[in-house]
């Protein structure tokens, strides 16, 4: 939509313009501090921060439906720095200008119905949100686009001028980090620091691919974090995590969005997250009470978060009864749902502070953790693809939380769920080979299910001229092999002759 067809009352806002407000808090302390430096934890106290908008009384002297209408319409214009997550500018980071937001295709990712075939087993509505269909695939750029950009502002307006971007990572945060690092090069790069053996063939091609000097250490992802957390106290780097703030702003457009696709009545809906370092829970709880702040949705919806029960402190944590609470890392076990597989979740005071106060605007029963098995994952990705979607095996473990949550009688029929498919399939087909093969059932505790396995299937072509790449068949030894190969193909679909 060109800009002069928008609706008159809209056109004067629909290009966002940058303002100040942001600051930083302090969530152990209070202490704040201005947005003009990046910083990952409280100079003063070593706490963690959100970023918090000052601006938050004139945000909300607008009606809820205006800013219902301008996002909507926001969403049809074809300016590229707005088709991104910089469509809700005004909530997410309105001091950077349109001109340093780093857009490479993040957001707006389908929401898309589950056939009913599948629905029936969780007795509900369902819904995916696809996350895996983001440029590097997976939710991460949200928070690389939002982080980078800032970046990039600092760069351009602060004249920063080498930057080295690091992060550890379960797989997807470093490919994000660094094909957002790479759009920006040469004068940011990006290094990145994995545990060995412990990100899929896919995910370590990934920033390789994208020109990061890429780290492999022994140990799991909690090891990597504490060595680069070591490394931004004592160095010059820019730190990438999920700790820094900037990247769970960017993340709140998972809930915008999701809101968005519901026509903002979110009152009947059930989100499920898989959560690792509960960054992506954090910014989603921060964006659906903004969206209430403001007046875009009237009801929070119920937010269920999900771990699998071999790396589950906050399931731990939140299943004890309130006053009871005590937070204790646990030591993971291997986990299918690897991208989650985080035994002391860097955001986990962020999620304390905003589940307490989700739940007191919400109510009580509108936050629950949940577990699921290793076994339950696989079973729902697998099943997921046999109903013609696909998700990842953190997209599996999600929607194993939807499942478990209907049988204590979290949801309930007439409630729609959404699922969150935090990264494409493709990421974690190692697994689902795995699991077919039986390969998961000592280090995972993973049972294959023999009706989910699905293998190749060989023909028996003995003494057929076969054909070779690079070599040319004679005519007569082309049409006996064609002959041959669709007699065994028939034979073994057992088809029956045409008439
Ligand atoms: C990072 C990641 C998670 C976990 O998100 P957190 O913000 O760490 O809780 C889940 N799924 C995928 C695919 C991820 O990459
Ligand atoms: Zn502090």
């Amino acid at each position: 939509m060109k800009l002069d067809d928008a609706p008159p009352d809209l056109r004067p806002h629909l290009i966002p313009k940058p303002r100040p407000g942001l600051k930083y808090r302090c969530l152990a302390c209070g202490r704040t501090e201005p947005p003009e430096r990046l910083h990952y934890t409280c100079p003063a106290c070593g706490g963690l921060l959100l970023l918090e908008d000052e601006a938050g009384a004139d945000l909300q002297e607008r009606s809820g439906e205006f800013w219902r209408r301008l996002f909507d319409c926001r969403r049809l214009l074809n300016l590229q720095p707005l088709r991104g997550i910089f469509t809700f500018h005004e909530f997410l980071a309105p001091l950077i200008p349109l001109e340093d937001v780093v857009y490479l295709g993040e957001g707006h990712t389908p929401v898309v119905a589950v056939p009913p075939s599948f629905a029936a087993d969780f007795g509900l509505e369902v819904f995916i949100k696809h996350d895996g269909l983001n440029p590097s695939a997976s939710f991460k750029d949200r928070g690389m686009a939002a982080a980078l950009s800032c970046l990039n502002h600092l760069r351009r307006t602060r004249g920063l001028k080498e930057v080295l971007a690091v992060c550890a990572s379960t797989g997807d945060t470093s490919a994000a980090a660094a094909l957002y690092a790479a759009a920006l090069g040469p004068a940011v790069k990006s290094a990145v620091l994995l545990p060995r053996g412990k990100v899929t063939p896919a995910q370590l091609g990934q920033p390789l691919g994208a020109g990061a000097r890429v780290f492999e250490l022994p140990g799991v992802f909690d090891d990597c974090m504490k060595v680069v957390e070591r490394l931004s106290e004592r160095y010059e780097v820019a730190l990438l995590n999920s700790k820094n703030p900037w990247r769970v702003l960017g993340q709140e457009s998972y809930a915008f969005e999701a809101a968005q696709a519901f026509d903002y009545e979110m009152g009947d809906l059930a989100l499920f997250l898989p959560v690792g370092n509960a960054g992506n829970l954090t910014a989603v709880l921060s964006g659906l009470l903004k969206l209430r702040r403001y007046g875009l949705i009237e009801r929070l919806p119920k937010v269920g978060a999900v771990q699998s029960a071999h790396a589950d402190p906050v399931f731990r944590y939140f299943s004890r009864p309130g006053g009871t609470r005590v937070y204790e890392p646990v030591t993971v076990r291997p986990s299918v749902a690897q991208a989650a597989m985080i035994g002391d979740p860097v955001s986990f005071p962020r999620v304390v502070r905003l589940a307490e106060e989700y739940t007191r605007q919400a109510g009580e029963d509108r936050f629950f953790a949940i577990q699921v098995t290793e076994s339950e994952i696989m079973d729902n990705m697998i099943r997921a693809n046999r109903s013609g979607l696909t998700v990842c095996t953190q997209g599996g473990e999600a929607l194993a939380g939807l499942a478990a949550a209907k049988k204590l009688g979290l949801v309930r029929p007439g409630d729609r769920a959404l699922v969150d498919s935090t990264a494409h399939a493709l990421k974690f087909a190692d697994f689902q080979a795995a699991y077919w093969a039986g390969g998961l059932e000592r280090d995972y505790g993973v049972r294959t299910d023999p009706a989910l396995v699905n293998q190749p299937l060989s023909l028996d072509l003995t003494g057929v001229p076969q054909p070779e790449a690079g070599r040319t068949q004679s005519p007569a030894d082309r049409a006996a092999y064609v002959a041959a190969a669709a007699e065994a193909v028939a034979r073994a679909l057992g088809l029956s002759a045409r008439v």
